[in-house]
């Protein structure tokens, strides 16, 4: 059993999806060989909107799948990335952010106290759209690894904000819909005019989770 804890995020308006530009140019200059960078689904893609199956095998196919997740999630500096990101209906994620990094399979979460965060939030697979997003501040999640022995993440601020972005990816959900409306309405503006939004299916869903617990 592993326990990470976390710190507070340094850089208030770092966005959630962050590029580490000194990390990438450094990672530019390693060995690119044994790196599975995937291409990302992006929002209107009917993948990001079907709930993820639990993992019942914990297979060589899975290790595979935590290293497309993780190099990918690298590759484009963000801080977390869920397998239907990658077009993959399982319930895994990878995480690196606040000192923190790793994978769980078959995450649930659950607030440790009634605090909550309000702050800018973004995703990988809505590019360039920031905005605010209320979440609870404190998490702990549990799951398992690729191996299918047990780990339980403590989190805080940005890592409990990222615990609970790709948790909801698991269910289908996207930060898109824990926006207020007016934000939402801006949000869903914004992105229609995006360059890569080509018009596929910008749904809107209700989270299966209230704000202080994930199934
Ligand atoms: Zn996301």
């Amino acid at each position: 059993m592993v326990t990470w804890g976390s710190g507070r995020c340094g850089t208030h308006r770092c966005g959630f999806t962050r590029l580490n530009r000194l990390a990438t140019a450094a990672h530019a200059r390693t060995d690119r060989s044994n790196v599975t960078v995937q291409p990302i689904r992006l929002f209107g893609d009917p993948v990001l909107r079907t709930p993820a199956a639990e993992v019942v095998d914990f297979d060589k196919e899975l290790a595979t799948l935590v290293k497309d997740l993780w190099d990918t999630m690298e590759d484009e500096g963000g801080a977390g990335l869920a397998a239907p990101q990658l077009g993959v209906g399982l319930r895994v994620f990878t995480y690196h952010c606040d000192g923190s990094a790793g994978h769980l399979v078959n995450p649930t979460w659950t607030a440790v106290d009634e605090q909550t965060q309000f702050g800018e939030e973004g995703c990988l697979s809505i590019p360039g759209q920031y905005w605010d997003c209320l979440r609870a501040r404190n998490v702990v999640a549990k799951g398992w690894n690729m191996h299918g022995e047990p780990v339980v993440v403590e989190g805080s601020d940005l890592l409990a904000r990222c615990i609970q972005h790709e948790t909801d990816h698991l269910d289908g959900v996207l930060f898109l819909d824990k926006l207020d409306a007016e934000t939402r309405k801006a949000a869903m503006k914004a992105i229609r005019e995006a360059d890569w939004f080509d018009g596929g299916m910008p749904t809107i869903k209700q989270s299966p989770h209230s704000l202080f617990g994930g199934a």
